[in-house]
């Protein structure tokens, strides 16, 4: 459920950031009335779209920065472009920003930076950030984008997760739900996992103190723990499904029943688990009531086939299916579920293909793993003779950053070895994506992207996807970046050894394979 006070400070925020970037006729008109140069007016208008927006304006101007274009509308100390305005950065006093008129095309000659040498002996960190910043090489506006976006545009979904504080995070959150439990029977576990039951404690928190007993065992108070763990009829539920199960079951606080689904079931045997945990501890909980108020008693042998109905339903109607292991033979059969065998898989020849003779063709790999992030990639020819390689290491950067960094590298190495027929392939699919639309790309590497394909423009240039199999050269020169200690991009001259016998495999046309399941290959 979504507050809906939240959904609407989200809908100003989007309506604000359409004010201040959309060209329709109610934003221009907006835009006349209540913009003064870089502020906006502090006096009452009639506008009702004003008066809710309004409040939003900070939030817009803290969180977006500018992509640089011609940079003739981006303030050069004041507005953000970096990674805060070049004022803040340089400590200049308030008293300064109105003397303070220079745009960033001042400072920008022929698609270069122009930065005048005393400058740069100044602020000599000021000149490094700014050499980072990609130029676009053609005409171009500037953009002005929302920071946390990876597109740098506001939809209302980013505007809302930015309003939206967020919740806590916790490990059992997924265990609880699944599409082949009834959600009525997870909801109940949902409650006792968050200590919501009305049980007798949580009914004395709520100042209804009345004389505790467990009605099962009537030797106890009851408490949430004491009724669903303690209590011999709990503990003769929690026993049989360690019989189940084969393992010993032992629990400290109501958390620990999860860890049960940690270990490695096949998907079908961990849907018959989680549906015999959670309706086992519906079942104690609806003989509570049972008890309490119709005095009527369930043996726990009724109960435990109770459970076993239930799970047989859920294990039943799962797409999700098993792998033959002795163990999960046993609990689905005692659970009387069938035993659904994974689905056939084929093997899929995948092969190498070398360009036409006067092409040249650059197979990229990006990869990443947590804080480290690789590229590289394989310029070969006809013959599929080896041209040079690169790797780099990235630093930390995401898995799409690092194929693209991958793509963009080898457009650049293209141009300035003079290749002019290229074919890139990779085996991301976003990144074929990125080539017909720039909006895949994140806003971060925008420019360099769009100076990119104005390179490829100058070519004859194609893109291709290929399987990860047929791009294993690609992938280990990527790997090989882990080792660089610098950001430099590394060339290899000649293939080298560790690449050598893919290298050669596929100069043969050696096939690779794939191991691929029917309902994929449909897909495919
Ligand atoms: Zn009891």
């Amino acid at each position: 459920m979504r507050s809906l006070y939240t959904v609407n400070e989200a809908a100003n925020l989007k309506m604000c950031w359409d004010l201040k970037n959309f060209n329709e006729d109610w934003a221009i008109l907006l835009r006349s009335k209540v913009f003064r140069g870089r502020k906006v007016i502090s006096h009452h208008i009639f506008s009702s779209i004003w008066s809710s927006v309004k409040s939003e304006m900070n939030n817009i101007t803290d969180n977006c920065r500018w992509i640089i274009g011609n940079g003739e509308n981006i303030n050069f100390c004041l507005d953000t472009w970096l990674d805060k305005p070049v004022a803040s950065i340089l400590n200049f006093p308030d008293t300064f920003h109105t003397s303070l008129t220079a745009t960033v095309s001042d400072y920008i000659q022929n698609s270069f930076w122009h930065i005048s040498q005393s400058v740069s002996d100044s602020y000599p960190t000021l000149y490094n950030l700014v050499m980072q910043i990609t130029l676009p090489k053609f005409p171009k506006e500037d953009k002005l984008i929302w920071e946390s976006s990876s597109t740098g545009n506001l939809s209302l979904k980013e505007a809302f997760l930015f309003k939206y504080s967020v919740g806590q995070n916790i490990s059992w959150a997924k265990d609880v739900w699944s599409p082949d439990i009834p959600p009525s029977k997870s909801l109940m576990t949902w409650r006792l996992m968050h200590n919501k039951l009305p049980t007798d404690d949580n009914m004395a928190l709520r100042g209804c103190n009345l004389p505790s007993m467990c009605s099962s065992c009537h030797a106890f108070g009851e408490t949430a723990f004491h009724l669903f763990f303690e209590c011999s009829f709990a503990q003769k539920l929690w026993s049989w499904l360690a019989s189940l199960l084969n393992k010993p079951l032992l629990f400290n606080s109501l958390a620990d029943i999860w860890a049960i689904l940690d270990n490695s079931w096949t998907p079908q045997c961990k849907v018959v688990v989680q549906a015999c945990i959670v309706n086992l501890l519906n079942i104690i909980w609806y003989r509570r009531k049972n008890i309490r108020f119709q005095d009527k008693i369930v043996d726990w042998r009724t109960s435990i086939n109770l459970i076993i109905s239930k799970v047989s339903l859920s294990g039943n109607l799962t797409s999700k299916t098993a792998a033959s292991n002795m163990l999960e033979f046993t609990i689905l059969k005692a659970c009387k579920v069938n035993i659904k065998p994974p689905r056939p898989s084929l093997i899929k020849e995948v092969i190498w293909a070398p360009p036409l003779s006067s092409w040249v063709k650059v197979n990229i790999d990006g990869a990443s793993i947590p804080t480290r992030a690789v590229a590289g990639g394989i310029f070969r020819n006809f013959e599929g003779v080896c041209l040079g390689g690169f790797s780099q290491f990235l630093g930390d950067a995401n898995a799409l950053h690092a194929e693209l960094i991958a793509a963009m590298n080898a457009i650049e190495v293209a141009a300035l070895m003079g290749f002019s027929n290229v074919w890139l392939e990779s085996d991301s699919q976003l990144v074929i994506l990125a080539f017909k639309s720039n909006t895949v790309v994140p806003w971060g590497l925008r420019n360099r992207w769009e100076n990119c394909i104005h390179i490829t423009h100058k070519m004859r240039f194609c893109v291709s996807q290929i399987y990860r199999e047929g791009n294993i050269c690609a992938d280990s020169l990527a790997n090989f970046g882990l080792s660089l200690s610098s950001l430099d991009l590394f060339w290899f001259d000649i293939i080298p050894d560790f690449v050598r016998r893919e290298y050669n495999r596929n100069r043969l046309g050696m096939p690779n394979f794939r191991f691929v399941t029917f309902s994929l290959l449909l897909m495919n």
